[in-house]
C-alpha cells in the first residue's frame, strides 16, 4: 500500500530546538564555563588598552563548547554595538583542514575572497594579516575543532604574536579562541605554542544524567506537541547518553529519532520503546561508522580489548593489552606494533568512545597510567568487527570456546 506525505505531526510542534543547528536560548549547565569566557572576553568591551585574551577551550564532543562560545560571542557583538565598539568575530570550524596552512587559505578566503592555494605560507599569513588590518579594532578568530592541524600548529603561534611581531597595528587586537575534542592536541602542541598561546584554557567536563536531563527537557518544550512523551522517554536518553559520552548532542539525537519513530509509525504518543530501538540504531551506526574509519591496527587494538572483555578481564592495563593484541596480531600475520603505539590506539578509541580509558595514579614511580574497557556493546562490537574477512578471523578466535580455554590456561 502506498503512503500518502501528510502536513503536520500529532508528535512535533517544531522540529528545530532537536538538531543541531537550533542555537539554545540558555546554557545553565555551563554557567561556570561561560563565566570564564566572559571574563577571559571582557577586556574588549571595557576598552582600557588591551585586547580580548586568547583562550583554548577543551572537552569530548557534545559538551556545549560550539553552542556555548557562539552564545558568548553574540552578547559580546550585542554590548560591542551599544558601546559603539568595532568588534568583529569569526567562527570557523577546522575539521576539513589537516594544517595550520589550509586553515589560513581558507580564513584569507573567507575574509578577502581571494583563493591563495600553492602560495608560500609567508604570503598567505601576510594576506591574514592584512584582510585582519583591513577590519581593525578588535577582531577575534574561532578556530573550533582545531585538534584536526595536528602538530602543524603555527597558526597557534603566529595569531598571537600578531602585534608584537608588528603584524597588525598597535591600535587594534587580534585574538583566537581555540576549542578541541581532543585532550591530547595540547599535550602534542609545540612548546612555542604553549608558552605564548593560551591566557585561559577552559575545561568542559562531560554531563551527568541530570544536566543532560535538563537540557533535553527545555528543548523538548518547545519541540514536542503537548504530552505526547511517556514518562521515561526524556530520563532513558539522558541516563543512555551519560553512560556513553555525556554528549548533548547524543542525547538529543536519542530523542529527536524516538519521536520521528513515533511519527513514522503513526503513535500518537513517543514510548520508551521507541527510545529504546532509536538507541540501538544510532549506536550501531556509530559504532559502525568508527569501525569503518579505523586503521587496521586500531581495530587490532580493539579486538583485544573485546578479547579481555568476553573474559571478563576488563578493565585492563596497557601491558594485558599488548600481550593480547601481540597473540591477535601474530595469528592472523599483521605487523606488531610498540607497545606505546597500541596504547596511543587505545587511547583513539578512546576518543570515538568505542573504549573507555581512566586514567589510574600510581602511588610510587611511573606517573598515572590507564586502564581500558569496551566503551560499546560487546555483541554489536564484535557483530561489525566480524564483517572484515581479516579480523574477522580474529573476532572467531576470540569467540571460540576453545581459543578462549587457551587463552586461560
Ligand atoms: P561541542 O562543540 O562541545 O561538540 P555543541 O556546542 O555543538 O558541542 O553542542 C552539541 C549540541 O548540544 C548542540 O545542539 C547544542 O545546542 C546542544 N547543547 C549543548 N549544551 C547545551 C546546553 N547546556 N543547553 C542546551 N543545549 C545544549
Ligand atoms: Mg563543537
Amino acid at each position: 500500500m502506498s503512503r500518502t506525505f501528510e502536513r503536520g505531526s500529532p508528535i512535533f510542534e517544531d522540529e528545530r530546538p532537536l538538531t543541531d543547528d537550533w542555537d539554545p536560548e540558555e546554557l545553565p549547565e555551563r554557567d561556570e564555563e561561560l563565566g570564564q569566557i566572559h571574563n577571559a572576553l571582557a577586556p574588549a568591551i571595557r576598552n582600557t588598552g588591551v585586547g580580548p585574551h586568547n583562550m583554548f577551550l577543551f572537552g569530548k564532543t557534545g559538551q556545549g563548547k560550539t553552542a556555548g562560545v557562539e552564545y558568548k560571542l553574540d552578547d559580546l557583538v550585542a554590548a560591542a554595538d551599544d558601546a559603539g565598539l568595532n568588534i568583529t568575530t569569526s567562527q570557523y570550524n577546522c575539521a576539513g583542514d589537516s594544517s595550520s596552512y589550509h586553515v589560513l587559505i581558507n580564513l584569507v578566503e573567507r575574509l578577502t575572497g581571494d583563493n591563495l592555494n600553492g602560495h608560500p605560507m609567508s604570503k598567505i599569513t601576510d594576506a591574514f594579516f592584512d584582510a585582519v588590518t583591513d577590519i581593525g579594532g578588535t577582531v577575534i578568530i574561532v578556530l573550533d575543532e582545531i585538534d584536526n592541524i595536528g602538530t602543524s600548529d603555527e597558526i597557534l603561534y603566529s595569531i598571537p604574536r600578531a602585534k608584537s611581531n608588528g603584524n597588525i597595528p598597535d591600535d587594534m587586537h587580534l585574538s583566537v579562541i581555540g576549542i578541541s575534542n581532543n585532550f591530547k592536541f595540547r599535550d602534542n602542541l609545540s612548546p612555542k605554542v604553549k608558552d605564548t598561546l593560551f591566557d585561559e584554557e577552559i575545561h568542559f567536563a562531560p554531563y551527568d544524567a541530570n544536566q543532560l536531563r535538563s537540557i533535553l527537557e527545555r528543548r523538548a518544550d518547545q519541540a514536542f506537541k503537548e504530552g505526547v512523551l511517556e514518562g521515561d522517554v526524556i530520563p532513558l536518553c539522558a541516563a543512555h547518553a551519560a553512560q556513553d559520552k555525556g554528549s548533548a548532542r547524543q542525547a538529543l539525537r536519542y530523542l529527536y529519532k524516538a519521536g520521528e519513530l513515533a511519527s513514522n509509525t503513526g503513535s500518537d504518543m513517543v514510548t520508551e520503546e521507541h527510545v529504546r530501538t532509536a538507541q540501538e540504531r544510532i549506536d550501531r551506526k556509530n559504532i559502525e561508522k568508527g569501525i569503518r574509519e579505523m586503521t587496521m591496527q586500531d581495530q587490532l587494538s580493539l579486538t583485544a580489548v573485546v578479547a579481555l572483555d568476553v573474559e571478563g578481564q576488563t578493565p585492563a592495563k596497557t601491558t594485558e593489552l599488548y600481550a593480547r593484541y601481540k597473540d591477535i596480531a601474530t595469528e592472523i600475520e599483521a605487523d606488531i606494533r610498540t607497545q606505546r603505539s597500541v596504547r596511543d590506539h587505545l587511547l583513539e578509541l578512546d576518543l570515538m568512545g568505542v573504549v573507555t580509558a581512566t586514567k589510574k595514579q600510581t602511588g610510587n614511580r611511573g606517573g598515572p597510567h590507564y586502564v581500558f574497557e569496551l566503551g560499546s556493546d560487546l555483541g554489536m562490537t564484535l557483530d561489525i568487527l566480524s564483517e572484515d574477512s581479516r579480523i574477522g578471523d580474529a573476532i572467531d578466535l576470540v569467540t571460540t570456546n576453545r581459543s578462549i580455554q587457551e587463552y586461560l590456561d
